[in-house]
């Protein structure tokens, strides 16, 4: 019998992850279970790994129209019921990692297939969310082919799902390959992570080069054609460098403002609404709880929430905590790595962002930027820093990452002006100075 050949899979050398043991994964989030990993369980002595085991294992929250989906069950304190006091994972500890269920094992890796000319090959990313692959410590994803290559074939046994589409749309009536588009956000991110160009002038380049992508300036990304993208980017490169090419001035029109004030408000968001299931009921209370909660952003009443529960106001913040340069050291490594690890990785030509373009994606990516140093500085704020540290814009990347591609943010009846909004890049530059950075 012909068994599927497996996809190649693309490790980049400098995204690196190692579990720091932090058991942040292991609350709030609803973990779904398939019967396999139920069975897996219920085969060794799981209730005496158990908070209040007589309550079961998993429950069921539904999706709406009678489907539901299975869920490990947590506290009321939202930690999975077999999370230890210690943040490991008693079944883990005492059964060993295979015993979990896949989604815990997988977690933080996403794969992403792309099928294309040639064998198929797979992306592989990280969410930032995660404390261990915010960090960037640990083995790079390259030394970690043989572990990787088992999770994602216990992922796709148990949680099927097709390569993504073939074709991807970078603006109206412009598609490449997505095999090709991801050649060119790999160069993006070697470009994102060049040693030798101030933080400033790389996103300059990046943002430059991925809007004259969606201008039609690349008609073909075809191999053996000349390579126009690593052209363009030398070129551009060498006019940032000149000063011909300079970051936009002055704040963002009222409708960028209130989309950025939409964004962070879907970042910071308690998560808990999404656990409660979407069923009718559910999903208008989780909707109206959203958008009473944008209003409040878009007023400048907006509430910055951290996954461990500390809360300071937007108004403090932006009044109160220190700012920052984009030159500063302390911001330039920890961003350049987050965002290069999501261009070299699955989510911007993923399924969730798919619908809306490949440059929508991009634009929320690069919106990225302002988000990290607010929620960075908001960090910095809360524990009593005088200045940002390393450990706060860690803490801001978590933050923002929390939701990236997450929600449809650029769906409902705004959808297409959303859309065009997120593809100008220049939105990303003029919420800094909000944000909290200064002139270098
Ligand atoms: S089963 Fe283990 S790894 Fe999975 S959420 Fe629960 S404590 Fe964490």
């Amino acid at each position: 019998m012909a068994t599927e050949a497996a996809p190649k899979l693309v490790l980049p050398d400098d995204t690196r992850f190692a579990c720091e043991s932090c058991g942040d994964c292991c609350r709030n989030w609803p973990v779904p279970v398939t019967e396999s990993d139920l069975a897996r369980i219920r085969s060794v002595d799981w209730q005496s790994l158990a908070t209040d085991p007589e309550l079961g294992i998993s429950r069921q929250v539904p999706l709406g129209l009678g489907r539901v989906v299975e869920v490990l069950r947590q506290g009321p304190d939202r930690r999975c019921l077999f999370l230890g006091d210690d943040n490991l994972c008693r079944l883990h500890a005492k059964h060993g990692g295979a015993i979990k269920p896949v989604v815990c094992q997988v977690f933080p890796i996403q794969f992403l297939d792309l099928a294309g000319e040639g064998d198929s090959e797979t992306r592989v990313g990280l969410q930032f969310n995660c404390l261990g692959a915010a960090s960037g410590a640990g083995p790079p994803l390259s030394e970690q082919r043989a572990e990787l290559a088992s999770l994602r074939k216990l992922l796709r046994e148990q949680w099927p799902s097709s390569p993504a589409p073939e074709t991807a749309e970078l603006d109206d009536g412009l598609s490449y390959a997505s095999r090709r588009l991801a050649i060119v956000l790999d160069r993006l991110a070697d470009e994102l992570q060049s040693p030798d160009l101030a933080l400033r002038d790389r996103l300059l380049v990046i943002t430059e080069v991925t809007g004259l992508l969606a201008k039609s300036r690349f008609p073909s990304l075809e191999p053996g054609k000349r390579d126009l993208v690593a052209e363009f980017i030398k070129g551009t490169r060498s006019q940032v460098e000149r000063g011909v090419i300079t970051p936009p001035t002055g704040s963002a029109g009222l409708p960028e403002r209130l989309l950025f004030r939409q964004l962070l408000a879907y970042r910071t968001l308690d998560h808990a609404p999404e656990l409660t299931g979407r069923d009718p009921i559910g999903r208008t209370s989780t909707g109206l709880q959203r958008l009473i909660h944008a209003l409040r952003w878009t007023f400048g009443f907006g509430t910055i929430r951290f996954r461990d529960a500390e809360t300071v106001s937007l108004r403090r913040t932006r009044a109160e905590a220190p700012t920052l340069t984009l030159s500063d050291e302390v911001l330039a490594a920890p961003l350049s790595r987050y965002l290069a690890g999501h261009l070299r990785g699955a989510r911007p030509l993923s399924e969730a962002l798919r619908p809306h373009g490949a440059m929508a994606a991009l634009g929320l990516l690069l919106r990225q930027v302002p988000m990290v140093i607010l929620l960075a500085r908001a960090a910095c704020l809360l524990r009593g820093g005088r200045a940002i540290s390393e450990a706060d814009v860690l803490r801001g990347i978590r933050a923002a990452d929390l939701s990236f591609g997450q929600f449809l943010l650029v769906g409902g009846p705004f959808n297409r002006s959303r859309q065009n909004l997120l593809r100008k890049l220049d939105g990303v530059w003029r919420h800094l100075t909000w944000c909290g950075v200064r002139a270098a």
